[in-house]
Order: C-alpha cells, then structure tokens, then sequence
C-alpha cells in the first residue's frame, strides 16, 4: 500500500483494486477533517530503506506502506 503525506500535511492512501490514491478524511471530526499533521493523535513518520515506512496515529494503531512519502519533510516545512 501507497501512502503520501502531502506538503500541507494531509494523508493520502491507496485504496482498493484501482491503487487510487484517497485523501483520508478523520472519522472523529465532527464536520469533514482531513487526518494529517495538524491532528496530535498523528505520528511522526518512520521512513525506512526502498522508501517504505510505516505511521502511527490514533487508537494505537500503525499503518505500514510498501511506500510513503513524507512531502511535509520534502519541502523542509517546520514541523510544528
Ligand atoms: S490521527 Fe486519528 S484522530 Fe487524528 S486526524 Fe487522523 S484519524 Fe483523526
């Protein structure tokens, strides 16, 4: 599975049979949110060799992405 942080922070993950990429929405906003940076449930991401790496968010959960692409650190934003 694909994953892009965006250089605005949101996360985009491939998604079914097509491989589209879907910006993810947060399933605890109450209006329509995007899961990304600002959230403080989300984590850093660990980037690792051959451009995979993995994310933590909520719920203690990890996502683990064959590769993920961090365009928050591309661009060099600060990260905070
Ligand atoms: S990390 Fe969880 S709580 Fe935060 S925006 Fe993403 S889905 Fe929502």
């Amino acid at each position: 599975m694909k994953g892009v942080i965006e250089d605005d922070g949101c996360l985009w993950m491939e998604r079914g049979v097509s491989g589209e990429m879907v910006k993810q929405l947060c399933p605890y906003a109450p209006t329509a949110k995007y899961c990304g940076y600002r959230c403080p449930l989300f984590g850093e991401p660990g980037l690792e060799g051959d451009r995979g790496g993995y994310l933590e968010i909520c719920n203690n959960r990890v996502l683990y992405f064959t590769e993920l692409t961090d365009g928050v650190e591309l661009q060099n934003i600060k990260k905070y």
